[in-house]
């Protein structure tokens, strides 16, 4: 394993610097979250048009064709900016390469050029209220009529389905079938009759996810993906995406809030000390630090193997639950820190940061559950990685 970037990448990184220098927004995100969404969009099309949108995507649909590498210090210097997130966040990151893999050609050119430019936004219609981490077991119905599928069913917990045009949606289309094998992967338009979209709040106060209900919902069947009833491979190809996307950039942004909560430290006063100055207090910076800069190594051994041409497999798993895991411990150093000061609003006085620790904290809890929870990483990591025998 190669623990640096080449002269090639480093060079690159001069380019995207100078570029986001000139182009990331300076205002503020809306608090509206309407408004907030269309400032992630605007941002998204800024980074299209420039050609900053999947730049690790093959440029004949539409991507830049930077190479690994290229890709990792994009991450890396997107987060040292904090640029905005992207609206499109799951059209990028996981519908694009499911796309890419598995889907034919026509649907490729047809829907992944508005992936890019956010002109399409695309959510995840996989959970159920009783198939989340036993996702196999879903109820949400396709029965075949003509040309069409009708869809009956609810799906839970989809993030941003409020703002979609477009979702990738797991549906039972053999219920005689071996749970595995009697499930299809289609692609549905968010605006068709009979899908309701229904916000849910979090503890965070925002409404990012929702649950969606579909009442006879007619789909062509020129909108599924892969084979009738193969869906499951394919349902797996998108997860591998999502749990092995946490890369370079996330381990900045982590970084960059341990390097804030030690600023808490060293301006905090407990008994005519500084809190940075408590023997306990360091120790425990330590070892975050360590933990964060683990992280950074496992980005450059996935990177190494995907450089050797090994698909992404179950190890997305140890990077999703050290990731996550790693994530939540940061923050709880946080809230110890700030003490009483956790209760404030981040736009108090006496709160000493310009990061909403608060917010981080309360959505960190998210991270160990979404793409699959802490429990289930490690069930894969035991079965497939280790070979350990099933539990
Ligand atoms: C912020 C957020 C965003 C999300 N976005 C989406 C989205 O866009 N689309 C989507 O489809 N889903 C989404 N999800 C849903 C997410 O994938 C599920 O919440 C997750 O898979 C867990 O399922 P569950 O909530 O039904 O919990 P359950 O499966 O009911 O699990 C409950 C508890 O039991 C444990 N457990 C279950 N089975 C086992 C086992 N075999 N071995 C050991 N422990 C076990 C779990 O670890 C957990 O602690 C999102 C979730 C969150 C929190």
């Amino acid at each position: 394993m190669d623990i640096r970037f080449d002269a090639n990448a480093e060079a690159f990184r001069s380019e995207v610097r100078a570029w986001l220098e000139a182009n990331v927004p300076t205002d503020p995100m809306p608090s509206d979250p309407d408004a907030a969404f269309q400032y992630m969009s605007n941002w998204q099309r800024t980074m299209y048009d420039a050609g900053w949108a999947g730049i690790h995507w093959p440029k004949e649909y539409g991507g830049r064709g930077a190479t690994l590498m290229e890709q990792a210090v994009f991450s890396q210097e997107l987060a040292r900016v904090n640029a905005p997130p992207l609206a499109n966040a799951l059209g990028l990151m996981i519908v694009g390469p499911t796309l890419m893999a598995h889907g034919t050609e026509e649907q490729k050119k047809r829907y992944i050029p508005k992936i890019l430019s956010a002109e399409e936004i695309w959510c995840q219609g996989f959970s159920e209220p009783n198939s989340g981490s036993d996702l196999a077991s879903l109820q949400t119905r396709a029965v075949e009529d003509g040309d069409d599928f009708i869809i009956n069913g609810q799906k839970i917990w989809t993030s941003m389905a409020q703002h979609s045009h477009m979702c990738i949606l797991l549906v039972r289309t053999d219920p005689e079938a071996p749970k595995h094998r009697g499930i299809s992967y289609v692609l549905v338009d968010m605006h068709s009759p009979g899908v309701t979209v229904k916000p849910l709040r979090q503890i965070t106060g925002g409404a990012e996810f929702n649950e969606v209900f579909f009442e006879d919902v007619r789909v062509p069947k020129s909108h599924l993906v892969g084979e009738l009833n193969a869906g499951w491979r394919i349902a797996m190809t998108t997860l591998t995406h999502e749990r092995g996307s946490a890369s370079f950039g996330t381990q900045v942004n982590i970084r960059r809030h341990l390097d804030d909560i030690i600023e808490v430290a060293r301006s905090t006063t407990r008994n005519g000390h500084a809190l940075s100055k408590d023997p306990l207090i360091r120790q425990k910076l330590a070892d975050a630090y360590i933990r964060v800069d683990i992280m950074r190594l496992n980005n450059f051994r996935s990177i190494t193997s995907q450089l050797r041409g090994q698909p992404p497999g179950p190890e997305a798993s140890l990077d999703k639950l050290y990731w996550s895991e790693t994530h939540q411990h940061v923050q709880q150093i946080g809230q110890e820190l700030l003490g009483l000061r956790s209760q404030l609003s981040p736009e108090s006085a006496y709160y000493p940061t310009s990061i909403d620790l608060q917010y981080l904290f309360l959505f960190s809890r998210a991270e160990t559950i979404f793409s699959g929870t802490s429990e289930i990483q490690k069930n894969i990591i035991g079965e497939r990685v280790l070979g350990l025998p099933k539990g």
